[in-house]
């Protein structure tokens, strides 16, 4: 072990983080960072490519929803606008037990995606390209997931039409975010209802070494969809469920 793996494995345990088998799950997060790293002088994957920062900035910022809710107690997950990879990736390495499904509208993100799965001997995720809005209404991802996840993708009250449907009733939405949401989070409660959830709580984070802010915001999902969400793929985006009416941006 080097000294960035030592300093993010002192950083998970003080999230409650114990990796269950160190060796290969260390090694998986070093396969990881290099695929990414390599893959992003292809495409576009992220702008962080620095050792450290990836360990912070990516590894251990998705690992923190893990200090938010129990994922030994969670089964299956999905991720929206997944990117690179985050934050499932790094919680499917941490957490092996759980069954990950990868939303993303780019097909290359994917085909990374499928690449960093079979490098590392990832069992149970399933990569999907396509929108949002459109595989939600798929009877086999809606209302299914008990965890639904999303970093960096939209504007909450936008972001809630994206991903809410994927939830199961008693499951959650848990959306990462920056810095400050108050602003962001009053607009959205309005998508919180329609979406049948109710807010549950902001925590905020702040990076270790680095110092800059987090916020996730944790929505509980208390009935199923209604039939009219999501709306065609665009107008989530678009016209965010905000005020009772569909606000035109
Ligand atoms: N979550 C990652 C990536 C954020 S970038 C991270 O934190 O690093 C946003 C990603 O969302 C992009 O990969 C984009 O393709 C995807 N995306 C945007 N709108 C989407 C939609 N409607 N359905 C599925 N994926 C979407």
């Amino acid at each position: 072990m080097d000294s960035v793996q030592r300093v993010f494995v002192e950083r998970l345990s003080e999230l409650g983080i114990h990796l269950s088998e160190p060796d290969k799950q260390l090694e998986q997060f070093e396969t990881y960072y290099r695929l990414l790293v390599e893959w992003n002088e292809k495409m576009n994957l992220t702008g962080i490519t620095e050792r450290e920062a990836v360990y912070e900035k990516h590894f251990y910022d998705s690992l923190t929803l893990a200090g938010v809710t129990d994922l030994r107690e969670t089964a299956s997950i999905a991720d929206i606008g997944s990117g690179a990879g985050f934050p499932s990736l790094p919680i499917k390495i941490a957490f092996p037990h759980l069954k990950v499904t990868i939303v993303d509208a780019l097909a290359k993100r994917i085909r990374f995606l499928e690449e960093v799965v079979s490098g590392l001997g990832l069992k149970d995720v399933v990569c999907l390209h396509g929108r949002a809005e459109e595989v939600s209404r798929k009877p086999e991802h809606r209302d299914a997931y008990d965890l639904v996840t999303a970093r960096a993708v939209a504007r909450l009250a936008a972001l809630n039409e994206l991903c809410m449907p994927f939830a199961k009733t008693g499951g959650k939405f848990i959306a990462m975010k920056g810095s400050d949401v108050t602003e962001e989070l009053d607009e959205a409660l309005y998508s919180v209802k329609q979406l049948n959830g109710a807010f549950r709580n902001t925590v905020q984070l702040t990076l270790p070494s680095e110092g800059s802010a987090r916020h996730l915001i944790v929505i509980a999902k208390t009935g199923s969809t209604p039939k009219a969400y999501p709306r065609k793929p665009g107008l989530p985006l678009k016209q965010p469920l905000v005020n009772g009416a569909a606000k035109v941006k």
